[in-house]
């Protein structure tokens, strides 16, 4: 009996503890609703948020995930780099990547102005309206402040991408796998890279065009007449023999940094050439 009492009275205690808390919470979120109505500070607020909610933009996708599975072989599994493999993602998807750090950028730039702009722009209610509302002025300031720095808009600022390689033997006995994470400040790193090595090939491929350029008519003949219009690797030449085909022929190629000067041009007879790996199409002649 005098257990069931005590559990009894233990349990009236707890319900009439809830029913308090709930009384106490509601009345609190009534407090709140009315500090939200009349605050100066928090209209203010609502007006920053209404300001930046349109400067930042949005990403269709924040998140991008690249598995890797067709292996010949645990060597090929081995060699094959994840960074390369997000490296060549990158440099194959200039315009995607291009418009995702653009974005998150900005974003991040106006996420700074927006909350040193919150920071700044807090003022308490005057003294006035609080005393007024007939809420404590102390409780008043506390909610007030408290409502104010919460609830911020929170821009995309960040976009990752999920690297894996995986590798099963071809009895299923083994399995191999490796993962990595790259946060948009390793993504931006890799990106940097690429900028420059596309400067690079760009300016190499400009260099090749150019010197190819050089080699006009007009320097083809300056060349077989310097050369006699003799194969200057075997000798053999238009005067001996009609039907041999003449091409002119960079002696340094140039895809291995060789130029266009006359001293690096020579007559080669298309056999000759032919045996060389840098065959120049275009300087062929009959
Ligand atoms: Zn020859």
């Amino acid at each position: 009996m005098d257990s069931l009492f005590i559990i009894g009275i233990l349990l009236i205690g707890v319900i009439f503890i809830i029913i308090i808390s709930f009384l106490f919470s509601y009345r609190n979120k009534k407090i709140k609703k009315q500090i939200v109505k009349l605050s100066q500070a928090i209209k203010k607020k609502n007006q920053i948020d209404l300001n930046f909610q349109h400067k930042f933009k949005k990403l269709n996708n924040t998140e991008l995930v690249l598995y890797f599975n067709h292996f010949n072989g645990k060597r090929m599994y081995e060699n094959f780099s994840l960074y390369n493999a997000c490296y060549d993602y990158l440099y194959e998807n200039e315009t995607e990547i291009k418009s995702i750090i653009k974005i998150i950028k900005s974003n991040i730039n106006f996420k700074k102005e927006y909350e040193e702009e919150i920071d700044k722009s807090f003022v308490q209610t005057n003294l006035e309206i609080v005393l007024a509302s007939k809420i404590k002025v102390k409780k008043f300031y506390k909610y007030e402040k408290e409502i104010y720095f919460s609830n911020f808009i929170n821009p995309v600022i960040e976009f990752k991408i999920y690297l894996s390689k995986e590798y099963v033997t071809p009895a299923g006995r083994n399995s191999y796998k490796e993962a990595q994470i790259k946060t948009f400040y390793q993504i931006l790193e890799i990106w940097e890279t690429i900028k420059k090595d596309k400067i690079v090939k760009s300016s190499e491929e400009f260099r090749r065009k150019y010197e190819r350029s050089l080699v006009s008519d007009k320097v083809r003949v300056q060349i077989f007449n310097r050369d006699n219009l003799t194969c200057q690797v075997c000798g053999d030449s238009k005067k001996n023999n009609n039907s041999i085909v003449l091409h002119i022929d960079h002696k340094v190629p140039i895809a291995k940094g060789g130029d266009s000067n006359l001293s690096n041009l020579w007559t080669l007879c298309k056999r000759c050439n032919l045996g060389k790996s840098d065959l120049i199409l275009e300087n062929i002649i009959n």
